[in-house]
């Protein structure tokens, strides 16, 4: 069987190797001109590393990763709220329970098995259309692909998506976003710790990753996408904002380069019905991109790869896709609202409601947490299997 995916992100590269499993030929369109290590860190938590050990990656993603044993939410002060043991939930699954690593090693890895010919750059596709019983992918240099099944992975902006369901919405969640990679892990930072610490209206998030870095995030509140106002806010103007925050947060913002700022206003998709049409099916941040609150949205791409490739190595590609939409939309749609919920409370920026908000989650009992945290990590793979 011959497939197309679009994009070579996340979802597009373990999609690829999900299907190389179960024998199929797929070639992958990507815009970019090359594919350098793009972004920052990403966190990886116990569904996403329990998907990729179902795509055969667990091994070649860790090896370049963080292991996290402790997940901690602090206050500005650096006092703690709220406290998860990963490496007691790691001991519990018999695998790492959360792992942070650089984007661009996470690619390599999801790569490292993919023949490069597979992957066409410098493809922007522009449109998806039905010519009859074949799908035509159109590109913006003019090129034209004709295929029997699409898998769309190009991300929250979707042209497939687009082509497909007009009535799909974007949605801003009124909060910006910096990220950057620090050198050197400062004296006394607990490498196996990610943390959180809230502020009013602003949060900033640190993990160590191998090689003596720091991955650092830094969110504040906006009213508008592409805010000029927000866009001017240089290295400097981060290192201001959160100067009343808790070391090492100002040691590492010092250590930073201001050339490796990323910048991004925070996005969602409005639920879909649906993440398939005839056969075009919807992976990743194409299908159900969600605020990264959770550190879930890389984590539900992986998921949707290995679910997939096990379906359509047992099923035909229909009955496959109807399958796949069962088990996909409710858990994604779960996610994106428990995501939101978070958002909302993270971002709160009312001071006389911000220590009130401190106390109320600093008191949510352990076994509560514990209960919303399975919810989320506790999803099983089928075997990735072709039926020839
Ligand atoms: C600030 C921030 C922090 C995050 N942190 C985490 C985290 O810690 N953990 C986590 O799990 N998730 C996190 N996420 C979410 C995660 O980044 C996304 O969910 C994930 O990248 C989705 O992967 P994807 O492959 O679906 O989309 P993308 O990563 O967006 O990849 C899409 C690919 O398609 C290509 N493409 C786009 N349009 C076209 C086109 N028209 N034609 C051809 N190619 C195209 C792109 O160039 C790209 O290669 C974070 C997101 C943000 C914004």
């Amino acid at each position: 069987m011959r497939a197309v995916i679009v994009g070579a992100g996340i979802a597009g590269l373990a999609v690829a190797q999900g299907l190389r499993l179960i024998g199929w030929d797929t070639e992958i369109y990507e815009q970019a001109e090359t594919l350098e290590p793009l972004g920052a860190g990403l966190s990886l938590s116990a569904n996403a590393l329990r998907a990729l050990r179902t795509l055969g990656l667990y091994d070649a993603v860790t090896a370049a990763a963080q292991p996290i044993e402790q997940l901690e939410l602090l206050d500005r002060g650096g006092r703690r709220l709220q406290s998860t043991d990963f490496e007691e939930l790691g001991r519990r699954y018999g695998h790492l329970a959360m792992a942070v690593l650089h984007r661009g090693d996470l690619h390599k890895a999801l790569l490292s098995e993919l023949p490069e010919k597979m992957i066409r750059t410098s493809m922007e596709c522009v449109g998806a259309r039905k010519a009859d019983n074949r799908i035509v992918l159109d590109f913006a240099n003019g090129k034209a692909v004709e295929t029997d099944f699409v898998l769309a992975c190009d991300g929250i902006h979707s042209a497939v998506r687009k082509a497909q369901f007009p009535e799909s919405r974007e949605h801003f969640a009124r909060y910006t976003c910096w990220r950057a990679i620090s050198p050197g892990v400062p004296g006394g930072m607990n490498q196996a710790r990610l943390t959180e610490s809230w502020g009013a209206g602003k949060r900033f998030g640190l993990a160590a990753l191998p090689g003596e870095r720091v991955y650092w995030f830094a969110c504040c509140g906006a009213e508008r996408t592409d805010d000029p106002a927000l866009a001017e806010l240089d290295l400097e103007r981060v290192k201001d904002t959160f100067a009343d925050f808790h070391e090492p947060i100002p040691e590492v913002l010092n250590r930073t380069s201001a050339d490796s700022l990323i910048w991004t206003d925070i996005l969602d998709l409005e639920p879909m019905p649906s993440f398939t049409q005839g056969k075009i099916v919807l992976l990743g941040d194409a299908a159900h991109a969600v605020t990264p609150d959770l550190g879930q949205g890389a984590g539900l791409a992986i998921e949707d790869a290995a679910v997939l490739a096990a379906l359509l190595g047992r099923l035909p590609i229909q009955q496959a896709l109807s399958e796949y939409d069962v088990r996909r939309i409710d858990r994604a749609r779960r996610i994106a609202n428990a995501s939101r919920l978070y958002a909302r409370v993270a971002q709160w920026s009312n001071p006389l409601v911000v220590p009130l908000r401190n106390m109320v989650v600093s008191r949510i009992p352990q076994s509560f947490m514990d209960r919303q945290l399975n919810a989320v990590l506790d999803i099983g793979f089928e075997p990735i299997r072709s039926a020839a």
